[in-house]
């Protein structure tokens, strides 16, 4: 488990534009609540709203600042789906109740539009995504991809764009062309966060920033260990990402840290920002390593990528970044780079969300997979749909069948990186 002390936001080009917070304090002495929720990310924060929006008493126990992990310093890239290809959901739980999960990533997605005009998140909040094909077989699979939304899913007004069509919208010679979909989109992810907490203030939620969970002790009334004191709650949700190993060992072998890192340049203006990408889209390409990237609000562009499962930080972070940039934008040779940061994912094995319960009133949600902005918040809502009653929706997720990494903890980077290896080297051919 991390040594949490309060510390600072990672020194991204979000934490130098959050919007003001007035640090919650922490946990000192006992508190009460129907539900604790562990974690003060986008999972985390979306249950706790969804359940005070119930009438319940809940308390968020945050072992640093609110959207000190993935949350607030993630690619921003809101985008309809899971990380995992929807045939794994289709194989393990029929066609049927794919379809019903596909909806739910939808919903996801208008779920962020509409928390951010109830609760007036300012977090440039702006819808349009392209997937960007590398190779010329991505274009077949992007294709084939289109048609099964349509047929199976019901998901219209995405559009396959040619090599000049993208290019019309994207300045990169890298591309074969892509798919763009209109409905996802991208945002400040750590303005969201901090919206949420702030509508969670608002709605009763009490947050204890600082307050780092020690131990759960289960029973019909868990009790819920920090530092200098402990919550008595009839419920616990646990929302740690990958930080979860010391509470729940279980959940830990199931998941495995992936480092992604991000860069922003300097402000290009907007008439340089607006010629690299016209239509304001977030894109991602089709590599198993991804690029990932986006302008921000004023005018830089944030561009993300790699992947570290050693836990360190690749050597000169800004440089390597940057050389990726400017294989995608070589005429941005010239710009420098103002923030360069990355942070952890918890994938799973087989790249599905991973949610359930430890005993019959400790849920947990993690193995958002590299895809968690969407899918955090519907987790959140299904969580507290199942605290409140209702679990049918909670329950599809169970249903996913996840194995452990091979391996254990000490094992398990070393297989990961010879199966990444292998993935790479196809990247390249
Ligand atoms: C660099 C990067 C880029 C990414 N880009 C994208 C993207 O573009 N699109 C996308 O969909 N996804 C992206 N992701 C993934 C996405 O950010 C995550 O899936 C999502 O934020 C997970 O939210 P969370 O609330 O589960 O975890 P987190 O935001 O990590 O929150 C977990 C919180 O739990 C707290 N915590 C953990 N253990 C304890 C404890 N014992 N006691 C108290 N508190 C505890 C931590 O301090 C942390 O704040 C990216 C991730 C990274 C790192």
């Amino acid at each position: 488990m991390l040594e949490f002390t309060r510390q600072p936001h990672a020194p991204s080009y979000y934490a130098a534009t959050a919007v003001p917070w007035d640090d919650q304090p922490p946990l000192d002495g006992a508190a009460s609540a129907d539900v604790c929720v562990v974690g003060g990310g986008l999972s985390g924060l979306s249950a706790a709203l969804e359940l005070a929006r119930q009438g319940m008493s809940v308390v968020v126990l945050e072992g640093s600042k609110v959207g000190w992990g993935a949350s607030g310093r993630n690619g921003g890239q809101v985008i309809a789906g899971y990380a995992c290809d929807i045939d794994t959901l289709v194989d393990q739980l029929g066609q049927d109740t794919a379809r019903v999960m596909w909806d739910m990533t939808v919903e996801a997605v208008e779920l962020i539009d509409s928390r951010v005009r109830e609760f007036g998140i300012e977090c440039d909040w702006t819808r349009g995504f392209c997937n960007a094909a590398v190779k010329p077989q991505a274009m077949g699979e992007l294709a084939k991809w289109k048609d099964t939304l349509e047929t199976h899913y019901g998901y219209t007004g995405t559009e396959l764009w040619n090599k000049a069509t993208l290019e019309t919208k994207l300045s990169s010679e890298r591309y074969q062309g892509g798919l763009f979909d209109p409905h996802s989109g991208h945002l400040h992810p750590l303005n969201y966060t901090l919206g949420l907490a702030r509508a969670a203030l608002k709605l009763g939620v009490r947050i204890f920033e600082g307050t780092a969970v020690t131990r759960v002790e289960h029973g019909a009334r868990p009790r819920v260990f920090t530092g200098h004191g402990h919550v008595d709650c009839d419920q616990v949700v646990l929302a740690c990402n990958s930080y979860v190993g010391g509470l729940a060992p279980k959940l830990d072998k199931r998941i495995m840290p992936a480092g992604t890192y991000v860069i922003a340049t300097e402000p290009l203006g907007e008439a340089r920002a607006r010629a690299l990408i016209a239509n304001n889209m977030a894109v991602c390409d089709t590599q198993f390593v991804l690029d990932y990237y986006r302008l921000s609000a004023d005018h830089r562009l944030l561009f993300g990528g790699k992947v570290s499962y050693s836990g360190k930080e690749p050597a000169n972070l800004a440089g390597a970044m940057r050389e990726d940039m400017l294989r995608v934008f070589p005429q941005l040779a010239d710009v420098k780079v103002d923030y360069a940061w990355g942070g952890f994912c918890d994938i799973t094995m087989n790249r599905a969300p991973d949610f359930g319960r430890l005993s019959n009133n400790v849920y947990y949600l993690q193995g958002f997979s590299g895809h968690g902005v969407n899918i955090t918040q519907i987790a959140g809502k299904v969580v507290a749909e199942a605290i409140a009653g209702s679990a049918s929706r909670f329950d599809l997720f169970t249903r996913i069948r996840h194995r452990d990494f091979p391996g254990g903890r000490l094992m398990r980077t070393p297989a990961l990186v010879l199966g990444m290896a292998y993935y790479r080297l196809r990247d390249y051919l």
